[in-house]
């Protein structure tokens, strides 16, 4: 009878002592803006044409050991937004289109995990390829009815007190009729060190324990370039990542840190193949940086890498026959932003050529793929709504949602 209580407790115990053991101390959580597993084949497939090899070449995440698949509808509509997708992969509730933090009649507030593992000591990190304000990264730090009420939703940055924040800049820095305060002056009066461009980084790298760090162009532009487009000048996702690390990476506690690859997403509502696929690469750069950091501390380590939604009904076959030509794409030297009309439309053609077909200027309601690799990442597995990621995020930390 002993004997039975002694493994009635032991089976009991068995489970708490893995998660403990398991529980990561560094987390990063990737968000691909519109990345459906089509936009994965599709770099898998530009990878491979690149290096010469006959089939697709995986890329930093498409191997990792641990593969899901999320629902992303929203609680208003079939085919989401990035706010309410936003909201969904932050808050774990499901939210109304263009709705940032908030439930879905906006007449509650939502809080993120970010805040939630903010509270139990970690540090937190935010960054997006596009403005900080814009509708992924706010939804881990801001509430708001609408996802276009840009200063307002900025507002919150410096309230968040997370200690990074890299990235494209923000939208409508001083208000949309620029009368407003500078956004960047009110988070140097809240304490923010904020940091201009990888050269002012190389050089004096951070002092401040809360750092906002973005490029060193105009303040009006609030984005990175493309992938496509950028020069050795500009900074890119992975610098900043990198950056991240270094800023999150001195708490005793860990860290949790979202970063996001936005404009995935914009090139995919363009029907831009090529950018696109070289956005997915860059988007897989970033996340090697993560993959070094992972081989540090590979036992306390979570990377998960997901999308909000797929952008542009994404196919890889075009009307009819059984291959696709990416050398059709060689001609391309930059993204459908910086070209005329006319050449937009030699794109078109070099894309269908090429058998890529692209379905909607929009979202789609296709599922997204979830990668995962280290501490608990076998949560992540299977088939889940994306309201059950940050549930799972939490869950692995050992953090109550
Ligand atoms: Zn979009």
């Amino acid at each position: 009878m002993k004997k039975r209580i002694l493994l009635f407790i032991i089976t009991l115990i068995c489970p708490l002592l893995l998660t403990a053991e398991n529980k990561p101390k560094y987390v990063f959580y990737f968000i691909g803006d519109g990345m459906g597993f089509n936009h994965v084949s599709l770099a898998e497939y530009y990878n491979g044409y690149i290096n010469r090899e006959k089939g697709p070449k995986a890329i930093s995440f498409s191997n990792f050991p641990v593969l899901g698949m999320a629902t992303t509808f929203s609680a208003t509509n079939l085919i989401t937004d990035s706010a309410a997708a936003g909201t969904a992969l932050a808050t774990g509730e499901k939210s109304k289109n263009g709705a940032i933090g908030v439930n879905a009649d906006c007449s509650e507030e939502l809080k993120s995990i970010a805040y939630k593992i903010h509270e139990e000591g970690y540090k937190v990190g935010i960054s997006s390829t596009v403005g900080l304000n814009h509708a992924t990264p706010a939804a881990f730090y801001g509430h708001n009815c609408s996802r276009s009420n840009y200063y307002d939703i900025a507002l919150e940055i410096t309230e968040s007190e997370f200690e990074f924040f890299g990235g494209g800049g923000i939208i409508d820095y001083k208000g949309e009729d620029n009368t407003k305060k500078s956004i960047y002056k009110l988070l140097k009066r809240d304490g923010y060190e904020v940091i201009f461009g990888k050269e002012a980084w190389n050089k004096k790298g951070h002092r401040g324990e809360k750092v906002f760090y973005t490029h060193n162009k105009r303040p009006e532009i609030n984005s990175l370039p493309y992938a496509i487009d950028r020069d050795s000048s500009d900074l890119t996702h992975a610098e900043i990542v990198r950056a991240g690390i270094e800023v999150l990476s001195t708490g005793e506690k860990g860290f949790f840190f979202m970063s996001e690859g936005g404009r995935i997403d914009w090139s995919s509502h363009a029907n831009d193949t090529k950018t696109t696929a070289l956005e997915v690469l860059d988007f897989a750069e970033a996340i090697e940086v993560a993959l070094e950091f992972y081989r540090q501390y590979p036992d306390q380590t979570l990377i998960i890498v997901t999308a909000d939604h797929e952008t542009g009904g994404l196919a890889l076959g075009y009307e009819k026959g059984y291959n696709i030509f990416l050398k059709e794409l060689d001609f391309q030297q930059s993204s459908t932003e910086h070209i005329s009309k006319s050449e937009i439309t030699l794109v078109e053609e070099a894309s269908k050529r090429a058998h890529i077909g692209w379905s909607t200027a929009d979202h789609s309601a296709a599922n997204v793929p979830i990668f995962a690799i280290g501490a608990s990442s076998e949560l992540f597995s299977g088939r889940m709504d994306n309201t059950d990621i940050p549930k799972k995020i939490c869950q692995a930390m050992g953090i109550e949602f």
